[in-house]
């Protein structure tokens, strides 16, 4: 009886908006989100994140289920890394008749597919941490981004090396006066990746020190990997290294094992270090002084705003700086801010 009361109630507050969802009330068993007993009316939400076992992600993936409660249905599936696995979960989706798309591409060069398919059943998408490319975002005025600015954070983690260097010249092993440094990019063609290893160069050099690059690898966002490409330099460089920037904390974490491992860390065997992401594991290691510096990039917030424009967008409102809480720029983008973070601000990304 309940349930017939809240499928009626649905209908009369939505009215239109639910027309042609004939089955907006039976995909309550698919939702990740835990069950309130009148999610009948709540919009529903398809996630499609690129792989579950990305700790970044992780992060991002609890906070679009925490923000979600009460709000929307949201049913969160991984792509494992396949774009094709995710084009299949999005025809699944949209079969479904979802009422928005939340999409974390594997390649976002592929964006423009799913924007074209979301287009012709009607159902907005929002796209999350790989931006798609701006010919693709024009396609659509139902189509958004939230996301951060990677050359903000390429920059940030490049002026905690400079700082460094500047309050350390015993830093500069050889004498050189050149900073020797080693880079761990991420997956080669994503905007973090890409950015983040010119940004950070650039505002070291513009921080008026001299750099040299030692040896650059991308470790795919990845610890283990960032663990055996770092063994690797340091097997053919050893002790030319002065300086390792990664792309994001796992790959320093992973890094920070292989420097260990070759008797980093003791005594006054030092190597400076910077990764972004600001996870939890990274704080630690600020903490145990192996990690120099990090770059919050806020998990909590992306999850918060994309889930909420996708909301909004579900139920057919327009989205403004009032109703999602962020700023929306040109029309379809929502940045959220870095910050940097070291041993002295640590609280501040916890
Ligand atoms: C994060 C990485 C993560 C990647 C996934 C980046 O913004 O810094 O840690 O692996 O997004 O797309
Ligand atoms: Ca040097």
């Amino acid at each position: 009886m309940k349930k017939i009361t809240s499928v009626l109630l649905a209908g009369a507050l939505l009215g239109s908006v639910l027309a042609g969802c004939g089955d907006s009330s039976d995909t309550k068993d698919t939702g990740a989100a835990g069950g309130s007993s009148d999610r009948g009316k709540e919009p529903s939400i398809g996630v499609a994140i690129y792989k579950f076992d990305d700790t970044f992600m992780t992060g991002v993936r609890n906070s679009i289920k925490s923000n979600a409660e009460g709000k929307a249905q949201v049913d969160i599936v991984d792509s494992q890394n396949s774009q094709p696995t995710q084009n299949d979960k999005v025809d699944m989706f949209i079969t479904k008749k979802t009422n928005a798309l939340l999409i974390n591409p594997v390649d976002r060069t592929a964006a423009g597919v799913i924007i074209d398919k979301a287009q012709k059943a009607d159902i907005p998408v929002v796209f999350l941490n790989r931006e798609p490319l701006p010919e693709d975002m024009k396609k659509w005025d139902k189509v958004y981004y939230v996301g951060a600015k990677a050359e903000e954070s390429g920059t940030m983690s490049g002026e905690i090396i400079a700082d460094y260097w500047k309050a350390h010249p015993e830093a500069d092993k050889n004498k050189d006066g050149v900073l020797q440094y080693v880079m761990l990019k991420g997956e080669p063609g994503h905007q973090d990746a890409e950015l983040r290893t010119k940004y950070s160069i650039e505002a070291i050099e513009k921080a008026g020190v001299k750099v040299e690059k030692v040896a650059e690898d991308t470790a795919m966002w990845d610890r283990v990997k960032g663990q055996e490409k770092m063994a690797a330099f340091l097997g053919s460089n050893g002790d030319k290294i002065e300086a390792v920037l990664a792309n994001n904390d796992d790959m320093a974490l992973g890094a920070i094992e292989a420097l260990k491992a070759a008797g980093y860390f003791k005594g006054d065997k030092m190597m400076p270090v910077v990764g972004v992401d600001a996870t939890a594991p990274a704080l630690q290691a600020l903490e145990d002084g192996t990690l120099l510096g990090t770059v919050l990039n806020d998990a909590n917030n992306q999850g918060k705003a994309a889930v909420t424009l996708a909301t909004l967008l579900a139920t057919k409102e327009v989205p403004t700086k009032d109703n999602v809480g962020f700023d929306i720029t040109d029309n379809q983008y929502v940045w959220i801010s870095y910050k940097k973070i070291t041993k002295e601000n640590m609280s501040d990304a916890k």
